[in-house]
């Protein structure tokens, strides 16, 4: 059970870092609007350096815990940047959840990405409605559990939860940004989605689209 978690975390790492490859000019574009514009390539890099570390770990017969808190140390050590840290942070708290040996269950799942968005809101201050990766990954948390509650597989209830996350992630686009770098410039913002909301959601589409098994 243990290798079998492992291999599936590093193919959605592998997944996560091919579709923020592909929409990485996109979201640097995003994130000119009223940040700095490096969201694209932070999250290339750092999605690229975690699958990276994954496969490392994966050959070196690492547990998904292990696997999980070495990705999220190369997601943070390789993307700089604020939501560098967070990604790298929440990786390593969802791994936490799970034992190197145990099966990971659906629930399992969902109160790790629970945990993991709970640890992003302590370590960077922001709550739902600021305009930031928290508005996509408060509803796909909840989205997540309302489904698995119901019985539905961890793929459908994925799938929920990422669609839940992209309309968040859109809806973002009526607000004006109240942290991070965008806030002194959070009117500037309006009518543009936040960076971290979409990437977030592109993430999490990309995961449910390509199924888990
Ligand atoms: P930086 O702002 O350091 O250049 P990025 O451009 O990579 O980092 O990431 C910007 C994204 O990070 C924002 O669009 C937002 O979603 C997210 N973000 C910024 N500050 C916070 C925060 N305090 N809490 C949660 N997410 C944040
Ligand atoms: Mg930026
Ligand atoms: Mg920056």
């Amino acid at each position: 059970a243990s290798q079998r978690a492992a291999a599936v975390a590093r193919d959605a790492l592998h997944r996560a870092a091919a579709v923020l490859a592909e929409w990485e000019k996109w979201l640097g574009e995003l994130d000119a609007v009223a940040g700095d514009g490096d969201h694209g390539i932070g999250m290339s890099r750092g999605s690229a350096a975690a699958a990276s570390a994954a496969d490392t770990a994966l050959a070196a017969g690492a547990g998904v815990r292990t696997l999980l808190a070495r990705a999220g140390e190369a997601w943070s050590d390789h993307a700089g940047g604020t939501s560098g840290a967070l990604w790298g942070a929440a990786l390593t708290v969802l791994g936490g959840r799970f034992g190197d040996h145990d099966p990971v269950t659906p629930e399992a799942v969902a109160e790790a990405v629970r945990a993991a968005v709970d640890a992003v809101i302590r370590l960077g201050g922001a709550q739902p409605g600021d305009k930031t990766l928290v508005d996509a990954a408060t509803p796909f948390a909840e989205e997540l559990a309302a489904n698995v509650q119901k019985g539905a597989s961890l793929d459908r209830a994925l799938a929920e939860a990422a669609a839940r996350a992209t309309t968040a992630a859109t809806g973002t686009a009526r607000i004006a940004a109240r942290r991070g770098r965008s806030r002194t410039h959070g009117d500037r913002s309006i009518g543009t989605p936040d960076p971290g909301a979409t990437s977030f959601a592109l993430v999490m589409t990309a995961l449910s689209t390509h199924g888990g098994d």
